[in-house]
C-alpha cells in the first residue's frame, strides 16, 4: 500500500466509494493483487489480499509495486542495529486486558490500534516476526510470570523515575524470550496530563497507537534506536504519527529473523 500522503489507505468490500471503508491499511503493508483492475465509480479499482489473507478492495491508486521509502529515509541514519540479545523461540501471541483504562478510550479502540500495530511488525517482513493479537485476557501486565504476552493500562516508570508514555517487559532464560508485558500510561495518554506538546495536538487514541507501535518494536526484540535516526524505535519518537514503519526497522527485523 502507498500513496497515502502520511494516512492509512481505506479498503472496502465493494468497490463503491460510497460504502464504508471496512479498514485501513498502513502505507508500506504488502498485499497480493487478485485479478485483474475493474473500474466502477468511474475509477480504477483492485482486488486485494493483505494481513492474514483478508481479501479487500482498494482504489489503485493505493497500490505500488515499489516500496515507498526512500523518499521518508532521507537525510537519517541509515545503518544502525538495536536486536535484543534474546529471541523468541517461536510465534508471538499478546493479549490485553482493558481493565482501569480511561473514559476516553474504549476497549474495542485499544484492541483496534494493538491489532494495527500488530500488523505493523508482522506483515513489513513476514518472516521476521510472527507476532498476533489474541484478543482481551485477564492477565496482569504487571505480572510477567503468567506466561501470557499481555497490555494493559497502568502508570509506567522509567528506571530513572520518569513517567513514561510506555513501557515493555520482558523475561528471558537462556537467550530466549520466555514473556513480554507492555504497560501503557493512563496518565499520560490522556487530557490534562498529557506530556508533550505532540501529544496535547493530538486525540488520546492516536498517541496510544503509535505508542503501541513502539512498545509492540520491543516486545518483537528491538531495543531503542538512536535519535538520529528516523526509526519507530528511537525514544524520542512520543506520539509521532506512524503511518508505515521506516527502511530501517525493516532492516532490523530482517536481522531478528537471524542469518
Ligand atoms: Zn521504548
Amino acid at each position: 500500500m502507498a500513496n497515502g500522503g502520511g494516512r492509512d489507505p481505506p479498503v472496502y468490500e465493494r468497490p463503491s466509494m460510497r460504502s464504508f471503508p471496512i479498514g485501513y491499511w498502513p502505507e508500506g503493508t504488502r498485499v497480493v493483487l487478485i485479478g485483474s483492475h475493474i473500474r466502477a465509480d468511474g475509477r480504477p479499482w483492485v482486488r486485494i489480499r493483505g494481513p492474514r489473507q483478508f481479501e479487500a478492495r482498494a482504489l489503485g491508486r493505493f497500490l505500488s509495486p515499489v516500496a515507498p521509502r526512500d523518499v521518508v529515509d532521507q537525510g537519517f541514519v541509515r545503518r544502525v542495529t538495536y536486536v535484543a540479545a534474546e529471541q523468541w523461540p517461536g510465534a508471538i501471541e499478546v493479549c490485553a486486558n482493558p481493565l482501569g483504562g480511561p473514559e476516553e478510550i474504549s476497549a474495542s479502540l485499544l484492541f483496534y490500534a494493538i491489532d494495527r500495530a500488530a500488523i505493523f511488525w508482522s506483515s513489513a517482513v513476514p518472516t521476521a516476526v510472527n507476532l498476533s493479537f489474541t484478543g482481551q485476557c485477564a492477565s496482569d501486565p504487571d505480572d510477567h510470570a503468567d506466561g501470557q504476552n499481555s497490555i494493559g493500562w497502568g502508570a509506567p516508570i522509567s528506571p530513572d523515575g520518569g513517567a513514561l508514555l510506555g513501557m515493555t517487559v520482558h523475561r528471558a532464560r537462556g537467550g530466549l524470550f520466555q514473556e513480554a508485558d507492555v504497560l501503557i500510561s493512563r496518565d499520560l495518554l490522556t487530557g490534562e496530563t498529557a506530556c508533550t506538546p505532540a501529544k496535547r495536538r493530538r486525540k488520546a487514541w492516536n498517541c496510544m497507537a503509535d505508542v503501541l507501535v513502539h512498545e509492540l518494536g520491543h516486545v518483537v526484540g528491538l531495543t531503542h534506536a538512536p535519535d538520529v535516526s528516523d526509526s519507530v524505535m528511537r525514544t524520542g519518537i512520543a506520539c509521532e504519527r506512524t503511518s508505515r514503519l521506516p527502511d530501517i526497522d525493516l532492516r532490523n527485523l530482517l536481522l531478528l529473523a537471524g542469518p
